[in-house]
């Protein structure tokens, strides 16, 4: 096990809209750590081409059905040094909008060719039929938008074997079956056991399928999408295959969220050092409008502002948290109803409710340093990333047991876990929380014990090696 390309369709620091970009940006570079050449393959936008402006042409590809004609660039990553093929299809990639859709938010009509040639070199990379040297020894697929590289492995004779990684179910790739013929799938491709997902095309139920082996972001949520209502569809297809579905914690960037040298924090500290900690609460208190007391329990959300974030539990809860002496320090954006249901708390409760519109992640950082409990009541969570930054800077986190937030937050050693999903639930945590907050000892072991847990990229790398040589392994028996 020498080689994986990791094909995907956004990557840290070149383009992002979501955790997948955070993935592709940080694992490839901690698998080359363990001594593994992992490259990426990414389409061509212009953010792309823009930071990777002196990559080289490698190859070509032509009279790729249903596909425009392509260039295969090899460039390096800016920060890690990760080599990128890029594949330069000005046709497909160089658009006004993002990634996937129009300034508008509409789809672009033709994703499914865009994705398709990323697919599909993607898996020509693995064949003999590469133009490259360079081959991997398994393909590692992301998301829908590489669903079709497995199903093309398997129709050139499963040359190399194949992961795919869901990030988001709820975005599947699904296109009409005419679709099948254009991009020149094998009629036969198109049945249940294949690419057709209730009479249409599937990309992600296509990797789903052929693939040798299937991750998720966490080992609960690769339960919890094996049924209705996580499943989105999928739970059949999912069960079929529990034996080959593994869930695996995303790592976080220790270096950017590290207490002990954050450059968007005022005072430094560490588990063994938390004075700074007391000194970031009171900044924070005066940065935010909040009466400056050390005492009051100061509660913080980073969050995007939807239901699946159980915003609506946090504001019913948000008066008990006030009527028993604490804080509340919200940042977000989402839902206008939401943003203005925060508003009115922050106008019933000035100096004790401090509620952020908008997207600012230097004060993200400094609400994770200056709170004392992070309420993070997701109603589900793939795997979360807050949480993990909570617990590495000894701000308790107190979390829905669903996904990752279950996975990685341990009820009384680390953190608060609820299982009943309401706001009810969550307010019997927090009382819970309060109860040990008042008692100074035991809740610095709290901190500590979540402080010291190891959150690193290295850790989940591990993992994937050690799924990518079983793969490999069972392949070859
Ligand atoms: P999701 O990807 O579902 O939004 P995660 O917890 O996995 O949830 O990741 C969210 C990321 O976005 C975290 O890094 C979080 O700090 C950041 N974030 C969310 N909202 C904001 C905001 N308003 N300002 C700054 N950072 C934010």
């Amino acid at each position: 096990m020498k080689t994986v390309l990791f094909a995907t369709s956004e990557a840290r620091p070149l383009i992002k809209t979501g955790g997948l970009a955070d993935v592709s940006g940080a694992l490839p570079a901690a698998l080359r750590e363990l001594g593994i050449d992992c490259r990426l393959l990414l389409p061509g936008y212009h953010a792309v081409l823009a930071a990777l402006d002196n990559a080289q042409e490698v190859a070509r590809f032509t009279g790729l059905p249903g596909l425009v004609d392509s260039r295969l660039l090899l460039g390096a990553m800016p920060d890690s040094g990760v080599p990128v093929y890029v594949i330069d299809a000005p046709a497909y990639y160089l658009r006004a909008g993002g990634p996937y859709h129009d300034a508008g938010g509409v789809d672009y009509t033709d994703n499914a060719e865009r994705f398709g040639l990323l697919s599909r070199i993607a898996a020509i990379l693995c064949t003999a039929e590469s133009p490259l040297e360079w081959r991997p020894d398994l393909l590692h697929c992301n998301d829908w938008q590489t669903g079709l590289a497995p199903a093309w492995l398997h129709f050139a004779g499963h040359p190399v074997p194949s992961v795919m990684t869901i990030h988001n179910l709820a975005f599947q790739g699904i296109f009409p079956p005419a679709l099948v013929a254009r991009l020149g799938l094998p009629p036969e491709s198109f049945q249940i056991d294949g690419v057709e997902y209730f009479g249409s095309l599937s990309f992600l139920k296509a990797g789903l399928f052929y693939a040798d082996r299937i991750t998720t972001v966490s080992p609960s949520y690769a339960e919890e999408i094996r049924q209705e209502p996580l499943g989105m569809g999928l739970q059949g297809l999912l069960t079929t295959r529990a034996d080959q579905l593994t869930g695996i914690i995303n790592g976080i960037d220790t270096a950017d969220w590290n207490p002990a040298g954050d450059p968007h924090i005022g005072s430094a500290y560490s588990s063994r050092a938390l004075t700074g900690k007391r000194r970031c609460k009171e900044a924070l208190q005066t940065d935010l409008s909040l009466e400056i007391s050390p005492l009051a329990p100061l509660f913080g959300v980073v969050s995007r502002l939807t239901s699946q974030k159980g915003l609506d539990w946090i504001i019913q809860v948000a008066p008990g948290i006030i009527d028993r002496g604490g804080q509340l320090a919200i940042l977000g954006t989402g839902d206008k109803a939401i943003e203005s249901a925060l508003r009115e708390l922050v106008a019933a409760y000035p100096g004790r409710i401090s509620a952020t519109i908008g997207y600012d992640e230097g004060l993200s950082h400094r609400i994770e340093a200056g709170a004392d409990i992070f309420l993070m009541p997701s109603r589900f969570e793939p795997c979360g990333l807050n949480q993990m930054y909570s617990l590495r800077y000894g701000t308790v986190p107190i979390v829905h047991a669903t996904g990752g937030l279950k996975d990685t937050v341990e009820d009384e050693v680390t953190g608060f876990v609820f299982h009943d999903a309401s706001a009810h639930g969550l307010w019997l945590a927090i009382e819970q929380a309060l109860a040990l907050h008042a008692d100074k000892g035991a809740w610095k072991r709290l901190m500590q014990a979540g402080m010291s847990r190891d959150f690193s990229w290295e850790r989940s790398a591990r993992e994937y090696l050690n799924l990518y040589e079983d793969t490999l392994a069972k392949r070859q028996a």
